[in-house]
């Protein structure tokens, strides 16, 4: 198959050169040439420009970008994938974005003819790299039936969630609990060690207990609880807070034209704003526990 890949970043170079892996034949684009050039030694056809990609005449576009407003500039307008692509084409947003912007942006592109699909993924960079990552997919079942082979060669589960929209839905319920979940591990813990527990054997008690969760078990945020975390190694590498506050800003966002209370994540995006403020947005997520430990 013929795919064309947009947004060669920390998740699309390596989801890329996993398409390459699999055999498939790559048109890619970037602002970034340097990053044009490295999937270009690894057997892509880099393009110069949005409008050179769409030339190569791609069977499927998939698209990695940093937010919506990239996403829309991307897809819309004169210029854009939907209205100059010239044969009915497979579009897959891959980017996590606002399910409202997922939605908008896939109506133009069903009404120019095309079918598309919002794929955003989990796993982060790592499983970017060993191909592992999880899709939630919104759209046609039967489009993702059509496409899931290509999905499968980055990825390790791919779940359709329904509608279009839907997989930006099941994305941003998740990373919110995810960020709710990361600070109240932080809070029990700093509690527990400030009243005398040892903050290993207390990690211990949480994960064999019914306060157990990922948050707790795979990424504790005390340090020195857990081998190879963040949180070990000076809270460098993992999920960057900026991309958490991100999310849980797409989810209360979301919530907001809902008219759906999200009173632990409206809490949530704010302890990270406050957190980004000082200037630690490059950190692991699981550094929120700096505002409960004194230096
Ligand atoms: P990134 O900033 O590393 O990469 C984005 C890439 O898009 C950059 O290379 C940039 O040059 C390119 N780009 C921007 N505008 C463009 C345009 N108009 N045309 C072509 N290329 C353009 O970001 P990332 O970490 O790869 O994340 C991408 C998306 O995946 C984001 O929506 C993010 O929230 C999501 N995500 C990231 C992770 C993670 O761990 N990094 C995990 C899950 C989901």
């Amino acid at each position: 198959m013929h795919i064309g890949f947009l947004g060669l970043g920390n998740m699309g170079s390596p989801m890329a050169s996993n398409l390459l892996k699999a055999g498939h034949q790559l048109s890619v684009f970037d602002l970034s040439n340097t990053a044009v050039a490295e999937l270009e030694q690894k057997g892509a056809q880099g393009c110069a420009s949005v409008a050179a990609l769409i030339a190569s005449a791609p069977d499927v576009v998939i698209s990695m970008l940093p937010a919506a407003p990239h996403v829309k500039g991307v897809y819309l307008g004169e210029d854009g994938l939907i209205a100059q692509l010239t044969k009915p084409t497979y579009l897959i947003d891959c980017s996590t974005i606002d399910p409202h912007s997922a939605r908008e942006v896939a109506q133009a592109a069903t009404a120019a003819g095309h079918r598309m699909l919002d794929a955003p993924v989990s796993g982060g960079t790592a499983g970017a790299q060993a191909a592992t990552l999880t899709f939630m997919v919104g759209g046609e079942a039967e489009d993702l039936q059509h496409i899931r082979p290509i999905l499968q060669a980055m990825g390790k589960n791919v779940t359709h969630c329904g509608a279009s929209g839907n997989g930006q839905v099941a994305k941003v319920a998740n990373n919110m609990l995810l960020g709710i979940s990361m600070i109240g591990v932080a809070e029990a813990m700093a509690l527990g060690v400030s009243l005398g527990m040892d903050a290993k054997t207390l990690a211990g008690i949480i994960n064999t207990s019914s306060g157990r969760c990922w948050s707790s078990e795979i990424n504790n945020p005390y340090p020195d609880v857990l081998d190879n975390t963040p949180a070990s190694r000076g809270y460098s590498g993992g999920f960057g807070s900026d991309l958490m506050l991100k999310d849980l800003g797409l989810a209360t966002e979301a919530a907001r034209l809902a008219k759906q209370p999200v009173m632990m994540g409206a809490a949530a995006q704010q302890l990270y704003q406050a957190f980004s403020l000082q200037g630690n947005g490059h950190l692991d997520f699981s550094a929120i526990i700096k505002l409960y430990l004194k230096e």
